[in-house]
């Protein structure tokens, strides 16, 4: 009865092309990714979810490591009269910003905002640790928890608490900040495609869509199978906006005070969220081998007079583990087919199914997740083919993702074209653009989309695709998440 209850429980998921946003709450639940929790738009990340986003953190952490980043920890409170010193800063995230008011049972004497990032806690003790050009430059990190007050939520793509690592730079120059804003921006843009096997488009964000406070905001964006762009990391140069209103100064080689030049860059839970989203099938998730907790499970085929199967798969598991991680289902109280659609569901990569038939044979059979395709293997051959196909699964999750991208990414140099193309929510439309505010406005007003990013100038020549004025720059436009 147990297992009639469980195999329900996997032919929930709508398909993917029926529904994609039922499809996606669907396998973030029944893969076991998250769950609700009692606060509406706040999630608990399950294990399983955590066990991944732990592969993609580690990932990060040895590429912030590598270019001379160091992990700390900054607390969650933000008294509210440091909050409001960086004006446009205040502006962007007050409607968002949640706040404490009481603490036991005294009522306190000043508001303390709970971060939804921590511009402000690292400006405030940067002025306080910075004081010559020796002490630059300062590359620190943290990996936190946030909180913005949003209106509508979904698992990971937008919750009102959410994790994520916030890096935040000092420098000596301008140009010093600048090359940080874009090494990090590429750092991220390698974690997403190579790891994640995520094909991001990347540049400059609007005015309109830059981060509050920043003059200039960087991003990588994802194309989402609903057609909606993802973004999916962000970097910061903040200019001197934070040195200024939080006075951190530093006495250069020439003895004069100088305020330094920060940069901020972040990714979230929500990269995980993308991830979900792109592989994902009508089974349930699909995962890039590199951040699968188990790259491979083995099913042993329990029968009555096989009790050479259990040890064989024990073997072959200490065999495996060599190369990969591999787990072992070696639970009696479900059957084969069951622990098939179950593993499915939780997207690992290759599932090895060993019976006394296979043994007698001297092969295992292998299922590739990606293809949902089953084939022989000869058992001595697992240790050195189980990596090369890991590999072959890793890079062709990423072909197929980019080539779906690229099919659904069009061009438009008219007003007809561009606008019916973005009502159309296919994908990206590339086209030349004004730059100017009012023009992005509009075009959010007519279609829903707004301009996801500025990938370099027009041609000279070339006029704005929605209002005809002089083109600038030519950019991504979306509809967002
Ligand atoms: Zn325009």
């Amino acid at each position: 009865m147990v297992k009639q209850a469980q195999k329900k429980e996997v032919s929930r998921i709508p398909r993917k092309s029926d529904d994609v946003s039922e499809w996606y709450t669907q396998v973030c639940l029944q893969a076991q990714l998250a769950d609700y929790a009692p606060v509406r738009g706040c999630i608990v990340m399950r294990p399983y979810g955590y066990a991944i986003w732990s592969l993609i953190q580690a990932e990060f952490d040895r590429r912030f490591a590598a270019t001379g980043h160091q992990n700390a920890y900054f607390p969650l409170l933000i008294p509210e009269s440091l909050f409001m010193r960086e004006a446009k800063h205040v502006e962007g995230f007050t409607p968002e910003v949640a706040w404490v008011t009481e603490g036991g049972d005294e009522k306190l004497s000043e508001r303390l905002a709970i971060r939804p990032t921590s511009e402000v806690m690292f400006g405030m003790m940067y002025a306080k640790w910075i004081q010559s050009h020796r002490d630059l430059p300062v590359l620190i990190n943290q990996w936190a928890n946030v909180m913005r007050w949003e209106k509508s939520t979904r698992p990971f793509l937008r919750t009102l608490e959410f994790l994520w690592q916030e890096g935040h730079t000092a420098h000596a120059t301008r140009e010093e900040a600048a090359a940080e804003v874009q090494q990090m921006l590429g750092i991220y843009r390698e974690v997403a495609e190579d790891v994640l096997g995520l094909p991001v488009i990347s540049g400059r964000k609007s005015d309109n869509e830059k981060f509050a406070g920043a003059i200039a905001t960087y991003a990588i964006e994802a194309l989402m199978p609903d057609g909606k762009a993802l973004q999916a990391g962000t970097s910061h140069e903040l200019g001197q906006n934070f040195a200024k209103a939080y006075d951190i100064t530093f006495t250069d080689a020439d003895e004069q005070v100088k305020h330094v030049w920060t940069t901020s860059w972040g990714v979230s839970w929500r990269i995980l969220g993308g991830l979900i989203m792109a592989h994902g099938d009508d089974n349930g998730l699909v995962l890039p081998p590199s951040v699968a907790p188990h790259q491979v499970v083995i099913v042993p085929i329990l029968r009555k007079g096989g009790e050479e199967v259990l040890p064989a798969a024990r073997r072959l598991r200490d065999d495996l583990s060599a190369v990969c991680r591999v787990h072992l289902d070696d639970r009696t109280e479900q059957s084969a087919p069951w622990k098939f659609n179950e593993w499915e569901l939780r997207g690992v990569p290759l599932r090895i199914e060993l019976g006394m038939r296979d043994i007698e044979a001297g092969t295992v059979m292998l299922a590739r997740r990606d293809t949902l395709t089953k084939s022989p293997m000869r058992r001595e051959d697992a240790v050195t083919q189980v990596p090369q196909l890991l590999a072959q699964l890793q890079t062709g999750l990423f072909e197929k993702a980019r080539a779906d991208r690229d099919e659904r990414t069009s061009t438009a140099s008219d007003k007809d074209a561009f606008v019916s193309q973005l009502k159309a929510q296919r994908g990206f439309v590339l086209a030349p653009w004004c730059e100017r505010p009012e023009c992005e406005l509009a075009i959010k007003a007519e279609t829903s989309a707004v301009t996801r990013v500025i990938t370099g100038a027009a041609a000279p020549g070339e006029t704005c695709a929605f209002c005809g004025l002089p083109a600038k720059v030519r950019a991504y436009f979306a509809r967002s998440y």
